[in-house]
């Protein structure tokens, strides 16, 4: 399989990047890692006239902590750079851990955070990161930046609130709280696949251990990840026990409809949302923090 024929341009900066995106509208495509986008290309799924390859832009690749612990990532960070760094793996803990979870190594090496956000594949693994961290995006245009939480920029099946002659430049990932502590759980039919269904959560605890706040977040089961707080709502102020999460995946299960497709039948994907939720509660409980 070969790509159709295009022109190929590698600017060093951002405003170079969004010139040609200016000036070559809807011809153009940017290129980060090139492991969605070269498929695509290999299966005539698009014709751009010319690609733009953010690799270059330096401004992309930065990591930074700021003074109030938010990490920023720009967007060109590689999905092997969140599994492997010691920063991370001290400061965002998930991502270490279920970033393996995404592809093969091979395809971590190049895949980026700004690629698969843009691409809004709804089982990917990262939008559902980023929105169970309460993450943002930061898009650049021509005009400035703008900066949105992830519910407002995942609007559905491969699209986003990112606009033609914009850029995701970056995401910002808030602090964690001291006693916080993660669940990710998902099911995939060989390890490395797209997940059928996924979930993850995170809770915070008080010194007695009742349940102060909870985030869950479903992926892979409908058009996009999706946040489900309510499921976890009457978690909050407990202790939960085993009976508790079990009801807290049933109620997850109640509030979305499951999307039916090759890989799965919408009654399976159902089921999974009920075991997945119960079972990333689990592990976000017995954990530590
Ligand atoms: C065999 C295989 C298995 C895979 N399995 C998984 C998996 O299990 N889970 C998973 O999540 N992913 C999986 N992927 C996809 C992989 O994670 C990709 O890396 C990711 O989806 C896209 O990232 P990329 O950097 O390669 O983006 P590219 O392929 O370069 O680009 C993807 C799209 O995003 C746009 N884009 C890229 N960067 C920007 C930006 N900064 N601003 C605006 N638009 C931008 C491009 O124009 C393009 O439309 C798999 C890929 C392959 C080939």
């Amino acid at each position: 399989l070969k790509p159709p024929v295009f022109d190929y341009v590698c600017p060093h900066s951002l405003e170079q990047a969004l010139d040609l995106l200016e000036q070559y509208g809807d011809g153009a495509k940017l290129i980060a890692g090139g492991q969605s986008l070269m498929p695509a290309l290999n299966f005539r799924l698009a014709y751009p006239e010319i690609l733009i390859d953010l690799n270059e832009i330096a401004s992309l690749q930065n990591i930074r902590v700021d003074d109030d612990g938010t990490v920023v990532a720009g967007a060109m960070n590689r999905h092997r750079f969140f599994e492997t760094d010691p920063m991370i793996r001290e400061r965002l803990p998930l991502l270490s851990y279920a970033l393996p979870f995404v592809a093969h190594v091979q395809i971590r090496n190049r895949g980026t955070i700004g690629g698969s956000l843009c691409h809004a594949d709804p089982a990917a693994e990262w939008p559902a990161l980023c929105l169970v961290s309460d993450a943002e995006v930061v898009m650049a245009g021509k005009t400035g930046t703008r900066t949105v939480g992830m519910e407002e920029f995942s609007l559905g099946l491969f699209t986003t609130a990112l606009q033609p002659n914009e850029i995701l430049a970056g995401i910002r990932f808030p602090p964690r709280a001291s006693r916080q502590s993660w669940g990710f759980q998902e099911i995939a039919r060989r390890r490395g696949d797209f997940a059928i269904a996924g979930a993850t959560c995170t809770v915070d605890r008080d010194e007695s251990g009742k349940c102060t706040s909870a985030r869950l977040v479903i992926f892979g089961a409908t058009d996009r990840a999706v946040l489900l707080d309510a499921a976890v709502e009457p978690l909050l102020g407990r202790v939960p026990t085993a009976r508790d999460m079990n009801e807290a995946g049933r109620l997850a299960r109640s509030l979305i409809p499951a999307r039916a497709d090759h890989h799965a039948s919408a009654e399976y994907r159902s089921e999974l949302i009920e075991v997945l939720t119960c079972r990333a509660l689990q592990q976000a409980f017995s954990s530590e923090g």
